[in-house]
């Protein structure tokens, strides 16, 4: 298991021109938290919906994303059992800390 790696970003500046409103993959990196936290306001998901559909690289990244965030629940659920093998305690570590970090 390593750690998801940020696709390089894709030639779209044509294709933001041409659907207004689109964030770009910054920005859709940025509301990835707030999407899986569910506090992503609506008109923004709607916005990271439409990126999602349009740019390969970001399903990629979230993919790989919400795979790491699904090992780390269930560290989390089993903190008194033992971890598999295939987890980083790093990344455990890591993933425990932003869940216990307010806002
Ligand atoms: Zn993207």
């Amino acid at each position: 298991m390593t750690a998801p790696q940020r696709p390089r970003p894709a030639r779209k500046r044509a294709l933001h021109k041409f659907i207004p409103g689109l964030i770009n993959c910054v920005q859709f990196e940025e509301f990835m938290v707030n999407y899986f936290e569910g506090t992503l306001p609506p008109a923004r998901r709607m916005s990271f919906n439409a990126h999602l559909k349009v740019c390969r690289e970001c399903r990629d990244y979230l993919a790989a994303y919400k795979q790491t965030i699904e090992l780390g629940k269930a560290a989390f659920e089993n903190r008194d059992g033992p971890l598999p093998d295939d987890v980083p305690e790093d990344l455990v570590q890591a993933i425990l800390a932003a869940r216990n970090t307010p806002g």
